[in-house]
């Protein structure tokens, strides 16, 4: 028996939030649901913070928001999902000029108050709302952004904003920015609003435009393991290093490392501690990788994006130092299948999943082998390129 995750219907969630949503609200009935997907990052890691290219797809996997309006100044949103710390129900105030909406707990819903206080449009009015999700939690495939992209798409139903699909990314990483703390690039945020079905999206996070490549080959299958481990260094780690990259900038007298070459590094390098060195060389050669792989997957040269994919994921693992003994492990048991093309973490490292591109026909095979390789227990996702948020009709 393997644990390929069967991956729920958006409409069942809808429904499912609906029913919650009456038997919460007094038998009343939402009148607005959205969706937004999570994500996986297919090469490309990071380099958001550093303005270079990333390449992710939106996943099937959707957080659900669905409510309606009320006519005071109070919000009440719940969460069906158990992962989520308690209380699962939340009251706040709408925020103002003189006071705008503070984190606190529970910690879930920073990601609803943030949204709310960074929207782009007023006067917000009263809601109340209920979400459901089958993105997991904390497992490097974005459920945050997810949940911030439903909540503003969740409020443009309430009271429009302008429609600006980058400015509403900007938007939700800014609500993670001060309201979870986490200091995120932009790339989970934009493909959650703006992902395509049938394509991965290659954005330049310095200009903060998109191309979406096709990838619907229904010979190719994108699969989605996760370790099931989390290690918990990840909230330190992370600022760590941003900040390295930036030190480096600084030393090389670039504005962000997507402006260095690696001519520059190396003539920087009696300049730069070894481990700077060693981050800057990852960032800039997988800027360079990611424009590549962008270039072979539009060639249908599979085997060249698996060949960059676990060029990747060593970088990740020898100069970033972000990978862990669990995610060495998926990768290394991947690769050893035949109809593998490649394989690599996904997402900020020290645990979550790794993403394997791979043949269709070989896809039960790795399954397996990747279960009876690895120590711990893995869950597995087959995937497909799936569309941005949306809105359903009720
Ligand atoms: P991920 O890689 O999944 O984004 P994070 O640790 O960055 O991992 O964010 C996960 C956090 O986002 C959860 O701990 C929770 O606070 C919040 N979250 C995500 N989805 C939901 C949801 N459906 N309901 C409540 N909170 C959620």
């Amino acid at each position: 028996m393997t644990n390929i995750c069967p991956i729920k219907n958006v409409a069942d969630l809808v429904s499912e939030a609906c029913r919650a949503y009456r038997e919460t609200f007094d038998g009343e009935n939402a009148n607005v649901a959205v969706c937004a997907p999570g994500r996986v990052n297919l090469i490309g890691e990071h380099t958001d913070y550093n303005e270079g290219f990333v390449l992710p797809m939106a996943l099937p996997m959707v957080t659900v928001m669905v409510g309606s309006k009320t006519s005071g100044q109070k919000c009440c949103v719940v969460t069906l999902t158990e992962a989520a710390d308690e209380p699962k129900m939340v009251d706040f105030d709408l925020p103002n000029e003189l006071t705008p909406l503070l984190r606190g707990q529970p910690n879930w819903a920073n990601y609803v108050k943030g949204v709310v206080q960074h929207y782009r449009a007023r006067p917000i009015p009263g809601f109340r709302a209920v979400i459901a999700s089958s993105v997991p939690l904390g497992g490097g495939l974005s459920s945050s952004a997810s949940l911030e992209v439903a909540v503003y798409t969740f409020l443009q139903q309430l009271c429009p904003d302008d429609g600006n699909q980058v400015a509403k990314a900007v938007a939700c990483q800014q609500a993670e920015h001060t309201h979870a703390a986490v200091p995120c690039g932009i790339m989970d945020q934009f493909v959650s609003v703006l992902g395509k079905e049938g394509h991965a999206l290659l954005i330049d996070c310095r200009s903060l435009q998109a191309t979406a490549v096709p990838l619907a080959d229904p010979g190719l299958v994108i699969l989605i393991t996760n370790s099931n481990i989390r290690h918990s260094l990840t909230g330190s780690e992370y600022p760590t290093r941003r900040k390295q990259c930036e030190n480096a900038a600084v030393v090389l007298g670039k504005k962000s490392l997507r402006e260095a070459t690696l001519q520059d590094l190396e003539a920087a390098k009696d300049r730069l501690d070894s481990v700077t060195y060693r981050r800057a060389r990852h960032v800039i050669e997988e800027i360079e990788r990611t424009a590549q792989a962008a270039e072979a997957l539009k060639r249908g040269d599979y085997k060249e994006f698996g060949r960059l994919m676990v060029e990747s994921h060593n970088s990740l693992r020898d100069n970033y130092e972000v990978s862990c003994p669990e995610l060495d492990q998926l990768v290394s048991a991947a690769l050893e299948v035949e109809g593998v093309f490649g394989s690599r973490m996904t997402g900020g490292g020290f645990g979550g999943c790794t993403v394997t591109l791979l043949q269709a026909y070989a896809k039960e095979r790795a399954v397996k082998h990747i279960q009876e390789k690895y120590h711990g227990s893995p869950t597995f996702f087959i995937t497909t390129p799936s569309e941005g948020a949306h809105v359903f009709n009720l």
